[in-house]
């Protein structure tokens, strides 16, 4: 079949385009074509439960195609991700186009699946009833497949599947399963495909990498230095961090090992013990600030980032006050905030105490105001300083300019020519706002 089309759309966190993007690398290598949505016999969608947002997106998309299918009984419509284990059963009611539903778990019968229902255009397949533990995994052969990934110079790395520990709020062990890690000699043929593709920075990506290996034998610290010391490849980061998980021998590994970024995420989730008991987050706020002061003590020019919940519910004024004081004490470059949304099927949806939508927006937006501030100022504060950068591509806006990262994850825009794009540059601050700063070149390539 030659002309085989198809179109991927993510609406979800990286773990969903990197799925996407593996999908899109074995169709691909299938002889799929990749085109534009109104060209494609199948849609894949592909999205993330985590929000509730992102759900209304994918209905609202769902029934988009009811036009076109009514008039030329395309395109079929693949409904895969944490997405699809939460509202794939009642999409394949609601939409005659949606023709195949498939959870996370399930990425490695996706291309089967897809060739199955573009054959036999009648069938509906249903693959969320497979075993929540099975994890079908989608591999390729490294010799004859290059990876499709947004960026050329970096790239993610899954190094584990699923959650067991069960948030209260959280939706994501339902919806991704049980923590499931992948095995090593995987992670390493992944990451040396990508190394001899170009790829110069990798992040490893779980829902929380440092339970690496607790299934297995093995451990992050480990799969961090070995990862480390891959040839060719110049920079490593991590994501996501558990307080309770994130152990000094982690810490030992990013002080010692040059590849290792001093950046983490290490989420924080609420300033108040009492919120964060409800919550299930299984540390203290005291706690929370031992392990940030072993890692600034240990890894010096940190870039550190959280995520904050407010208005969960029961959330005081006193408690809203210790997340507020957090940010004042632990001054994080930058904080992913959100206001509590209720999921179905966890713990928190049932709780009492749920507070009025305008008031978590409330506290939301003085949170944001004051931590808008607090950013602006330790980014001002690196007026003048000289970073190593890898150049990942043009910015979004402006002739000529270029952005990239410096080791502690702050985006920063320079100019410069597209000649320079996946090297590592020298830039020295001139200014700084508060989602970046900018600079100029100071010598070209500093290594490659
Ligand atoms: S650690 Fe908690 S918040 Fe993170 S994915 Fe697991 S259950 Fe969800």
């Amino acid at each position: 079949m030659p002309d085989k089309k198809f179109c991927v759309k993510v609406y979800g966190c990286q773990m969903n385009v990197y799925d996407a993007d593996r999908v899109r690398t074995v169709l691909s290598s299938r002889g799929w074509q990749e085109v534009d949505e109104s060209e494609a016999d199948i849609v894949m969608i592909t999205g993330c439960s985590v929000r509730a947002k992102a759900e209304q997106k994918v209905w609202s998309e769902l029934g988009l195609y009811d036009a076109s299918w009514k008039k030329s009984q395309r395109p079929l419509v693949a409904l895969t991700g944490c997405i699809a284990q939460r509202i794939g059963e009642n999409a394949l009611k609601r939409f005659p186009y949606v023709r195949l539903v498939a959870g996370p778990r399930h990425i490695g019968l996706l291309p089967n699946a897809i060739e199955q229902i573009y054959e036999h255009p009648k069938s509906r397949l249903n693959l969320l009833d497979t075993d929540a533990r099975e994890f079908h995994s989608l591999d390729f052969d490294s010799d004859n497949v290059t990876i499709k990934r947004e960026n050329k110079f970096k790239a993610y790395i899954t190094i584990a599947h699923g959650c067991d520990n069960f948030c209260t709020y959280c939706i994501v062990p339902y919806v991704r399963g049980r923590f499931v890690s992948r095995k090593p000699e995987e992670i390493f043929s992944e990451a040396e495909m990508l190394i001899k593709d170009g790829v110069k920075e990798i992040t490893l990506l779980g829902q929380n990498v440092n339970s690496y290996g607790k299934d297995i034998n093995l451990n992050f610290a480990w799969l961090l230095r070995q990862v480390a010391h891959m040839e060719g490849l110049k920079r490593v980061r991590f994501v996501t961090s558990l307080p309770q998980d994130f152990t000094e021998d982690i810490v030992d590994v990013m002080a010692s090992e040059p590849t290792v970024c001093p950046s983490l995420n290490l989420p924080i989730q609420n300033g108040s013990d009492r919120i964060l008991k409800l919550m299930n987050r299984k540390y203290t706020y005291a706690e929370y600030l031992e392990k940030i002061k072993l890692v600034r003590e240990r890894v010096p020019g940190l870039g550190l980032t959280t995520d904050l919940i407010v208005g969960f519910p029961g959330e005081t004024d006193e408690d809203f006050e210790a997340s507020m004081n957090a940010l004042r004490e632990i001054k994080f470059d930058m904080v992913h905030s959100a206001a509590y949304s209720e999921r179905d099927g966890t713990p928190a949806a049932k709780m009492e105490g749920a507070l009025p939508m305008d008031l978590r927006l409330k506290r939301l937006m003085t949170l944001n105001e004051l931590q808008d501030k607090i950013t602006l100022e330790i980014n001002q504060a690196l007026t003048g300083k000289i970073f190593e950068v890898l150049v990942d591509g043009p910015a979004p806006k402006g002739e000529n300019l270029l952005q990239g990262r410096t080791p502690s994850d702050k985006v920063v825009i320079f100019e410069g020519g597209k000649n320079l794009l996946g090297e590592f540059v020298n830039v020295k601050i001139n200014s700084a706002e508060a989602w970046c700063l900018h600079g100029e070149i100071l010598k070209t390539e500093v290594k490659n």
